[in-house]
């Protein structure tokens, strides 16, 4: 059985009706990895909830979502796909204020609703079923060399060139997939940069001031916090974000004046 699997049935309330959507299992995977569980009795889970779900009042259609907190001392937040979110117990314990867990939480919602995570993983889902066809190529060339003393010549040539161009393909294949994992590489600090772009204008329609991002990296960067995140994402560093937010947000208060709509 997958260690997920496992997982699934040990976990505490929260997890006991676990969602099947891939996002989720995603999550309980990367937590299963690290030993890790979320904190279903946790008090403050309920206030993630009330505002993860004001972040994506707007969404149409709208996938189910869950945000969760997990038990772990690491200041850490994550989205483990659409639908998925996850924060830790150690970065609540940084008490910030809504408006900061909004601009937290409304980045972690763009990715997904970016669909990020899902983008990400195309290239290494392809390469595991290539690697199995090459694995499957592999063994049809060991069964005709078994086979080629009862084979009449032509069919064992006829097979043979079959299996060359079915090399040839994969080998296509694999150059195409590779070539599409490394735009993945590259793309990944453009990733970031949208998912704070999207996530202060999320959290401002959401009502939350959109400066909340900036002082919430601001307290998490006082406090030590480091990347890769649970999920194994990396972020870029603090220093970045915060600098790139302060052009973000002086372009934001030229374009439109910082008057909030009610909040929910
Ligand atoms: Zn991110």
């Amino acid at each position: 059985m997958k260690p997920w699997l496992v997982l699934v049935c040990l976990l505490t309330p929260v997890c006991a009706h676990a969602q099947p959507w891939p996002a989720w299992n995603r999550l309980l995977q990367a937590l299963a990895a690290q030993h890790l569980e979320i904190s279903g009795a946790d008090p403050r889970r309920a206030r993630i909830e009330t505002i993860g779900k004001a972040l994506i009042a707007r969404q149409n259609p709208r996938p189910p979502w869950d945000f969760v907190v997990v038990a772990s001392p690491k200041i850490d937040a994550g989205c483990c796909g659409e639908g998925a979110v996850y924060v830790t117990s150690g970065l609540l314990d940084l008490h910030l204020d809504d408006d900061e867990l909004a601009g937290i939480l409304g980045h972690e919602v763009a990715h997904g609703i970016m669909r990020h995570v899902e983008t990400n993983q195309q290239p290494q889902m392809l390469m595991e079923q290539a690697r199995k066809d090459q694995q499957t190529a592999l063994e049809q060339v060991d069964q005709l060399e078994r086979e080629r003393e009862r084979l009449a010549s032509e069919e064992f040539q006829r097979r043979q060139q079959e299996l060359a161009k079915q090399a040839l393909e994969l080998k296509e294949r694999i150059a195409i997939i590779q070539a599409s994992a490394r735009k993945v590489e590259l793309n990944l600090r453009a990733q970031e940069a949208d998912a704070d772009s999207v996530g202060l204008q999320l959290a401002r329609l959401a009502g939350y001031r959109e400066e909340g991002l900036l002082t919430a990296l601001a307290k998490i960067q006082e406090a030590g916090g480091s990347s890769p995140n649970l999920a194994g994402y990396r972020h870029p560093p603090i220093a970045y974000r915060l600098g790139r937010l302060r052009q973000l947000l002086q372009i934001l208060h030229k374009l439109s004046p910082p008057d909030l709509p009610a909040r929910p």
